[in-house]
């Protein structure tokens, strides 16, 4: 096969259970971005048998999608602009995040629509400046007193979880908490009260509340590897690994240049490797010689730029490898999904969801 993303379902499986050792609150499996590139419904029905009670989504075709599947578990889609169709959410009992007035003003006359009672969670912005009520919260107390919602949730997210010693954490904590008591004090008692992500679970268990919100690291991977460590260290199991065949082996001599701009040069006669793989594919175009793959039982670092539908290695003079060969660019072998990262000046996150559809998964 051209390229392909093996999916080790175990190792999610496994990285929920190291999760629930760790926290006694609910988890919810964050599975957005078609489960941060490892498929949306494959995992989703793997986190809910090893003990996930909820999903959580961005957008709202993911949660309709689940939906589609029979997945019955509870389902939060937490970024549906305001054109998102919530009677179709309501039909579908998928709850909604509450991030603002308007939201609540749409989400109330869709369930008047559809006559049934729609399941929000109210977002609140805690010093992020990203999603959430933040300026409108009185005007929103008010209005949502008597609203025709159920609240069944009140949550808020981390910025920089990923450094648990930064006083921001502290601070958004106690926003949180006493935004939570003045909407008590209007008589609302949401049931589900959620913050955690990721690094808060696996770093701050004040934080963890009635549901944690686990995404990179249900997939195995570090939130952070400078801050808090590698997936080793933390005992995480990634769980994707990318092949892709060699294209073409071949011999040059030394001083060939390599690829658009001839940005690099061999440096001796060598074998190179086209790898049928490129940033169509999801591969960072902008990628140093950091990164590379393994095949033949050695690691063989990239060399010139990315293109398209191909990249090249430098297997060395010696090796073993010939074409049609299948490399593995990132897994337990060689090169880590963290490689790659920094490799491209990124983070895991980027590196794993943007492995594009083009790229057939396969579930072990
Ligand atoms: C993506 C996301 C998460 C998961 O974050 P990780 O760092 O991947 O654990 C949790 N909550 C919300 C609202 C998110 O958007």
């Amino acid at each position: 096969m051209r390229a392909f993303v093996q999916v080790d379902l175990a190792a999610i499986k496994n990285n929920i259970a190291l999760v629930r050792s760790k926290t006694s609150s609910q988890i919810l499996a964050v599975v957005k971005a078609d489960a941060y590139g490892h498929g949306l419904v494959p995992v989703a029905k793997c986190a809910v048998e090893s003990g996930a009670s909820w999903l959580g989504v961005a957008l709202l075709e993911e949660g309709l999608t689940l939906r589609e599947s029979g997945i019955k578990a509870p389902i939060i889609s937490w970024l549906t602009p305001p054109s998102s169709d919530f009677k179709k959410a309501i039909q579908s009992d998928i709850d909604l995040s509450i991030p603002s007035l308007k939201h609540l003003e749409l989400i109330v006359a869709a369930g008047k629509a559809v006559g049934k009672r729609p399941r929000v969670h109210i977002e609140i912005d805690t010093g992020m400046s990203r999603g959430g009520l933040l300026g409108e919260w009185e005007e929103f107390l008010i209005a949502v007193k008597g609203a025709e919602v159920d609240v069944i949730g009140f949550w808020s997210h981390f910025a920089r979880a990923d450094e648990p010693d930064q006083v921001a954490n502290v601070n958004q904590l106690t926003q949180f908490e006493s935004k939570l008591a003045e909407l008590q004090g209007v008589g609302i008692n949401p049931e589900f009260i959620h913050f955690a992500n990721s690094a808060a679970i696996l770093t701050n268990p004040s934080s963890h509340k009635d549901i944690v919100r686990l995404g990179i690291s249900m997939y195995g991977l570090s939130p952070d590897v400078k801050t808090l460590g590698s997936s080793i260290n933390l005992e995480l199991e990634p769980a994707m690994t990318l092949k892709a065949e060699l294209h073409l082996v071949k011999r040059v001599p030394a001083g060939s240049p390599v690829g658009y701009g001839a940005t690099q040069v061999t440096s001796r006669d060598t074998k190179l490797a086209i790898v049928a793989m490129g940033y169509a594919d999801g591969i960072p175009r902008s990628t140093s010689d950091s990164a590379g793959v393994f095949v033949a039982g050695a690691k063989a670092p990239i060399i010139g730029r990315v293109s398209m539908d191909q990249f090249v290695v430098d297997l060395g003079p010696e090796s073993t490898a010939q074409t049609g060969d299948i490399a593995e660019v990132f897994g337990a072998l060689g090169y880590s999904a963290d490689d790659w990262a920094s490799a491209a000046g990124t983070i895991n996150y980027e590196i794993v969801t943007r492995i594009a559809t083009r790229v057939p998964r396969i579930y072990a």
